[in-house]
């Protein structure tokens, strides 16, 4: 990841996007570089490493005049983090200069193609092709001109571009990478991000790949393949877990005896999947705790113990008070963070952040898929170095992880059918969410899911535990889910779903594609594709966020 800043307007427009980038660092990046265009020339500054080089290589953009300008942080995918490699990148006589987030995926084909056209590269970047390719094709239009080049990439790009013929205009397009656009008095720009304008202007316009979404909720959950992968992939190194900013030694991850994970609200719910995922995976006996209950209780924490505070905002009063507990009590500790700086972040003797990107919506959905990625790797993580998971069961997990992105995406590509069957339910008073084991973490989600969407009482089970007393609420009608996407749980569950069922339950049974007899005792059944049944949560969540 990296970022992108543009600016047109009034004010000199170096500073601006110096700015910018220092709110975008949080993304990580290994060069930086800016473009101002002064209505006569197009100047660049660029600089492996730091944005303060690049500040001080320009005296904080005092020495690049003009108001008009593109700036970029790059995490290099193509070619060595370099001066040279840093964007942004020109094309041959410098009337076009460009920026660029992602990939080009056929960018070789291209460059092989505009160089037997005779033209130079001098970075070793996919991203020059754009400039080359945007010099190519030029004819004076530049959306005609953009648009063109456009039908010839593939992969993933948020683009910023200056045209020296077209002073006043900064052009931007997006497929896959973020980009917003902030409108103000003093002048307009485009960001990877929102925090990179919030300076000068609150007006943001999202551009998304296809259309708006209804509410900010429902366009979250659409981010979640992309959320994933970006907290995922960093961390996946040669078929291996690298998690750099864990800050243990592998002795210290062997010698840990107890792990807590403390949280509220979804967040807790991602503990309660992981400490079923680290149990089985590491052997490290886990307690997950609410951190309203932790920090009023005076918590045994053994020597070695490790608690794991997980919060979205980083901020969350309960959870930071357990952090500080944990802290005096002097046992180490570890944040899975979303926000850069928050104070968890900065408390937590170490903090995991999870790349969700900010989240709007009050109910999270991204936020959640992440918090369970990064507790994922650390159990992976932990039971390598412990020795308690096969190299083999090691590898197919994390194909297994790799493949979580792409199956989120389908679930969410099928919405239609959970739409359908919401609509039916509508007018539901009451519904129960049973599970075993992860599906119960699963359930719980989705339980407070529809609760805080759609204002409907909802209650998640352990399956096991229902008929003792609380079955009794079940009467004709009465919605019930089971979640069944642990093949060991399967057919227990499946028993308590009868149960309900004779009670004159309506059924919904939401299970991994294969299981098809379900259908013999659920009214209707979501499936979701198959995985790793430890990281089942990940998909089996989506359509019952959908459902909420
Ligand atoms: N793929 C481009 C490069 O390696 C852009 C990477 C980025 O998103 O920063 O230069």
């Amino acid at each position: 990841m990296c970022g992108i800043v543009g600016y047109i307007g009034t004010c000199q427009a170096a500073p601006v996007l110096l700015d910018g980038l220092s709110k975008l660092e949080y993304r990580g990046y290994d060069s930086a570089g800016i473009a101002v265009y002064d209505g006569n020339k197009i100047q660049m500054q660029k600089a492996m490493g730091r944005l303060k080089v690049l500040e001080e290589m320009t005296q904080n953009g005092a020495t690049l005049p003009g108001t008009v300008g593109i700036g970029h942080t790059r995490w290099a995918t193509h070619g060595a983090p370099s001066d040279l490699n840093a964007h942004p990148h020109f094309n041959k006589d410098h009337s076009i200069v460009v920026v660029h987030n992602g990939i080009i995926e056929n960018y070789l084909k291209l460059k092989k193609k505009l160089m037997s056209k005779g033209y130079e590269f001098l970075s070793e970047t996919d991203t020059e092709v754009i400039a080359h390719m945007l010099d190519y094709y030029y004819n004076g239009d530049p959306l005609a001109t953009i648009t063109k080049v456009m039908h010839r990439m593939e992969g993933s790009y948020a683009l910023g571009i200056l045209f020296r013929d077209h002073p006043d205009e900064v052009y931007a397009v997006r497929k896959d990478s973020p980009l917003i656009v902030g409108t103000s008095k003093s002048g307009n720009l485009i960001a990877s991000d929102v925090p990179a304008v919030l300076k000068y202007t609150r007006d943001v316009y999202f551009l998304e790949n296809e259309g708006g979404y209804e509410h900010f909720m429902l366009k979250e959950m659409h981010e979640q393949p992309k959320a994933v992968k970006d907290t995922l992939t960093p961390r996946i190194k040669n078929g291996d877990v690298v998690i750099e900013e864990l800050g243990m030694t592998d002795e210290e991850i062997r010698t840990i005896s107890k792990i807590f994970i403390v949280a509220c609200g979804s967040a807790y719910h991602t503990g309660v999947t992981a400490k079923y995922v680290f149990e089985k995976l590491a052997r490290i006996p886990v307690e997950v705790d609410l951190a309203s209950e932790f920090r009023y209780r005076d918590p045994i924490l053994p020597e070695n113990t490790l608690v794991v505070i997980v919060s979205q905002s980083g901020e969350t009063a309960d959870t930071l008070a357990a952090l500080r507990l944990a802290k005096e009590k002097g046992v180490r500790t570890l944040g899975i963070v979303n926000v850069v700086g928050s104070s968890i972040a900065r408390e937590a003797d170490n903090v995991m952040y999870t790349w969700a990107g900010p989240e709007i919506a009050v109910a999270t959905t991204k936020a959640y898929s992440t918090q369970l990625i990064a507790q994922y790797l650390l159990a992976m993580k932990f039971a390598k170095v412990r020795g308690t998971v096969s190299q083999n069961d090691f590898d197919a997990m994390i194909q297994s992880l790799e493949r979580l992105p792409e199956q989120i995406s389908l679930l969410l590509s099928h919405k239609e059918n959970v739409q359908r069957f919401a609509n039916r339910y509508l007018a539901a008073e009451h519904v129960f969410f049973i599970g075993r084991g992860i599906d119960y973490a699963i359930s719980m989600e989705g339980s407070l899911k529809l609760k805080e969407i759609s204002y409907i009482h909802s209650e998640a089970y352990a399956a096991g535990e229902l008929k003792h007393g609380t079955i009794s609420l079940i009467e004709d009608g009465t919605l019930v889910i089971g979640v069944l996407t642990q093949p060991k749980l399967y057919e227990k569950t499946i028993s308590n779903m009868v149960e309900c069922k004779s009670r004159g339950a309506y059924l919904m049974g939401l299970t991994t594609f294969g299981n098809y007899n379900i259908e013999d005792t659920a009214d209707f059944t979501v499936y979701i594709p198959k995985t790793d049944p430890h990281f089942a949560t990940s998909l089996a969540v989506i359509p019952l966020q959908l459902l909420g």
